[in-house]
């Protein structure tokens, strides 16, 4: 099979615009534009209002069918096909989530794109960036040490030191943090108590920078944060402890989008990094809010496969911003499918099996069966959806003719995308297909709504996602689940939104259960409430909040040369 192409090196030999001048055709005003270092900027969102007066542009999320576990190019499609929509004459940004430290010093490499459709500097985006990550776990430690030195000194609102809600987090995959003893040393140490870390890609704060339309409705949020107990079971808030403000403060610079550029110098909005399990998996409303108003077109990544980025998309980020989506792009691949058809299993961390490269259409075919379902889920919401046949130096094209006809079956356009091997001109059939999919859905009058009403019960919404959209027959709640989801909707939680937190390699809950599983019911173990970032979230099985590393992790491989260039990040 061809050799694969050497990411690094392309990404080596691009030469940057200067950033100014992506935001200048991005008709963005020059006091709004704060360079932070070569080919990065932040945005002033404040100095960004006059842009609201701005006709909107198309809103397009990327998707996909559930996915492999390295994935099936989210990333690299919505990359090239903003290239592509810039190579048909449109204005098109791409907003995605940034990668966490803990994954790419771990298992999975960059998050940057591949090939002909990346965003530059490469290094930059997968290591710091511009702090905003490490700001997240600043405000977040902050309101941590707020907690422990409210209950040193006894101060009121009286908090139960058994009933704190709230964790320390750093943005490293390290399993010897997830659960420890702190207040050690004696009473100066203040009041020993079992916690522990979680990855700050998880925490609330890092969802609440996600989903706050201004910095006065970050404040507002963060204020409502719930820090724990009183004595009479009775929950504490971060304003009521005095965090909000400080955490607010911290996360001033953070608040800001960042800006960078594509291989082909598309506008690249880098924004927040949410969980895709326990949080909801997507960028901020802010860069989605300025890429709107500034282009044509915003292209949007929504973590993992459709029923869990894209359903969040749709009932949590839409709803949380107003804004409504105009076409979803899923993505998909031959090779994945193989997988759903069940005869091929992959362990993470392992290359992909032999057997899944050579051709077989019937697998296809069989596998297919998530791809229907993972489209159904997205006319579940009223949406059209595009499907991306992105294309590996390895496919065969029996096996896109098969992909095709499944998507001609139920009505949808499919288009094979080859954006990685020929950058923005391999994505210009797939931005014509959409374009095209958006004037239809335009003529027919945009048909968006959400998958459940605001006023709908809480056990009822996550029925209705894990029986709609998951295909079970029902869910189980564990008794002291269902007995907070009912006190909640007593305390005015219950217009919530829902989050099920649950492998996101199946569309069950277990994740060795490939393709369209039927015959089984959704046991939602445990539940939880984000109030600040305002969403419920379910838990369904263990969702590790800290990952641990393997045994080869990714950092023992990085290194820096004898020229100072970071190698083995890729
Ligand atoms: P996602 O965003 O869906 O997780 P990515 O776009 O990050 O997926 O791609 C996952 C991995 O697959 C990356 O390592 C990327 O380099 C690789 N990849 C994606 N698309 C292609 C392609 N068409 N050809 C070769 N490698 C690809
Ligand atoms: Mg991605």
């Amino acid at each position: 099979s061809p050799a694969p192409l050497d990411n690094l090196g392309i990404a080596r030999a691009a030469r940057l615009w200067p950033i100014e001048e992506i935001a200048h055709r991005l008709g963005l005003p020059g006091e709004a534009v704060e360079p932070y270092g070569r080919g990065i900027a932040k945005l002033d969102p404040t100095a960004l209002s006059a842009l609201a007066e701005c006709p909107r542009g198309r809103y397009v999320v990327v998707t996909a069918i559930t996915p492999t576990p390295p994935g099936e190019g989210k990333t690299t499609t919505a990359i090239g096909l903003v290239q592509g929509l810039q190579r048909l004459g449109h204005t098109a940004s791409v907003a995605l989530r940034q990668p966490s430290m803990g994954p790419t010093l771990g298992l999975k490499g960059g998050a940057t794109g591949a090939g002909y459709s990346q965003v530059l500097p490469m290094e930059r985006i997968n290591l710091h960036l511009t702090g905003d990550i490490h700001a997240v776990g600043a405000a977040h430690n902050l309101l941590a040490a707020l907690i422990d030195n409210h209950l040193h000194h006894g101060l009121a609102p009286a908090l139960d030191p058994r009933e704190i809600r709230w964790q320390r987090v750093i943005d490293l995959n390290d399993r010897a943090l997830r659960h420890l003893v702190l207040g050690l040393g004696g009473p100066g140490g203040g009041y020993p108590r079992e916690s522990g870390f979680e990855i700050t890609a998880a925490s609330e704060v890092m969802a609440i920078l996600a989903l706050a339309d201004s910095l006065a409705d970050l404040r507002r949020r963060l204020g409502r944060l719930i820090v724990g107990l009183d004595r009479d079971g009775e929950p504490v808030t971060a304003e009521q402890i005095g965090a909000a403000g400080a955490m607010t403060v911290l996360l001033r610079e953070a608040f800001k989008p960042n800006l960078l550029q594509t291989l082909e110098h598309a506008p690249a909005l880098i924004h927040a990094g949410p969980f895709g399990n326990i949080a909801h998996g997507n960028s901020s409303i802010v860069a989605d809010r300025i890429g709107l108003h500034a282009g044509d077109y915003l292209v949007t990544e929504a973590g993992f496969g459709a029923d869990m980025g894209a359903e969040r998309f749709f009932n949590i980020k839409c709803r949380a911003s107003g804004l409504v989506p105009d076409a979803a792009v899923l993505v998909v691949t031959a090779r994945a499918l193989k997988y759903h058809s069940g005869r091929h299993p992959m362990t993470p961390g392992q290359p992909l099996p032999a057997a899944l490269l050579a051709e077989r259409p019937e697998a296809v075919r069989e596998g297919g069966a998530n791809l229907l379902k993972q489209i159904d889920n997205i006319r579940a919401h009223g949406v059209t959806p595009v499907v991306a046949i992105n294309a590996f130096p390895d496919d065969h094209p029996s096996e896109h003719d098969a992909i095709r006809e499944l998507c001609q079956s139920v009505g949808v356009k499919a288009v094979v995308a080859t954006h990685v091997r020929d950058g923005g001109q391999g994505a210009q059939a797939l931005a014509e297909a959409l374009i095209e999919a958006i004037d239809e859905s335009r003529d027919a009058g945009n048909g968006f709504h959400f998958l459940y009403p605001d006023d709908m019960p809480l056990t009822e919404k996550i029925e209705r996602i894990a029986t709609r959209l998951y295909g079970a027959d029902g869910v189980d709640f564990a008794p002291a689940a269902r007995m907070r989801l009912k006190a909640w909707q007593g305390q005015g939680y219950g217009e919530l939104p829902v989050c099920i937190a649950k492998t996101h390699l199946s569309l069950s809950h277990e994740a060795g259960r490939l393709g369209a599983p039927r015959g089984w019911r959704l046991p939602v173990r445990e539940v939880r409430l984000s109030a600040g970032a305002g969403f419920v979230y379910a838990l369904c099985g263990d969702i590790l909040t800290l990952p641990g590393l393997g045994p080869s992790p990714a950092a023992t491989r990085i290194d820096i040369d004898e020229n100072g260039n970071t190698v083995g990040l890729y």
